[in-house]
Formats: C-alpha cells, structure tokens, sequence
C-alpha cells in the first residue's frame, strides 16, 4: 500500500537526459564543429514546422545534442537568438509519460508552457516547462511515441 502510494507520488519518473537543445545560427557550420572538432556524427537532420526549426542530431553516450536552427526569424529560436544570442536552449527529460509528467509538474506548483504533449523532432512526445518556475533552464520531458 505504502509503496504504491509512493510510487504514485513520483510518476514522473525521469531515466536520463534525453538531449541538450542548442540554438544556433546556422545549422551547416555547426555541424562541422561538432563533426570535424568533436568527432561526433550527425545522425539526423529534420525540420520540425511546427516550432519553426531544422534540427540536427548527434549521439553522445545515451544523451543527444539537438542542434536548433530558426527557419522563421518569428519562430522561438529565432526569437532567442536575437535577444540572448546562440548558447544551450533546453535541457530535456526523458520520462515514461508526458502527460502525468506534466500533471505531477503542475500540482506542484511549476508554470508550463504546454498543457499538453504535442509531436516533437524523432517523432517524440514533447513538453516544456517555463523557465520562470524552473531556475531559468528551459525544461523539456518527452517520450517516445506510443505506437
Ligand atoms: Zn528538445
């Protein structure tokens, strides 16, 4: 009984940091640091309409680096570029299920910018947390998708 209620407390459950969301001005030359200085792969190029953004993906151990390059200058990132300049966007959770995760989030207290999960890059369900209830760090859980 305990246990569950225990359980039930702590449904968000986070296992890893998903990927670490960067904003950058362009996405080609910063493939190339990360390719040519880093040594990393870039596995994956996709642009997500909905946030307005082309994204690419490198692997490093079990965590992700998302590269994040506006395509609208009215989109987010290029929002933020233009007033804080290129630099670590989001950080991004993995969790079991975005929806409890957002639910537990919000009773206690932290302030989200989506009610709801919506289709993130990779095909993940994503949500973000605002910043102002999160010590600044722009918040992400996703999952994968339920198929
Ligand atoms: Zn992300």
């Amino acid at each position: 009984m305990y246990e569950s209620k225990i359980k039930s407390e702590r449904i968000m459950n986070i296992s890893k940091i998903e990927h670490i969301g960067i904003a950058v001005k362009n996405l080609n030359d910063s493939i190339k640091y990360y390719e040519d200085v880093l040594g990393l792969k870039c596995y994956s190029i996709e642009e997500v309409k909905d946030q307005k953004v082309k994204t690419a993906f490198f692997l490093v151990g079990e965590t992700k680096i998302e590269l994040l390059e506006s395509t609208e200058s009215d989109g987010p990132i290029g929002k933020y570029i233009e007033k804080r300049g290129e630099g670590i966007h989001h950080l991004a959770f993995k969790v079991d299920d975005v929806s409890s995760a957002l639910s537990e989030a919000k009773s206690k207290g932290v302030q989200l910018i989506d009610q709801n999960p919506r289709k993130g890059a990779e095909g993940l369900e994503i949500a973000f947390l605002h910043p102002k209830s999160t010590n600044g760090v722009l918040t992400e859980f996703c999952q994968e998708s339920k198929r």
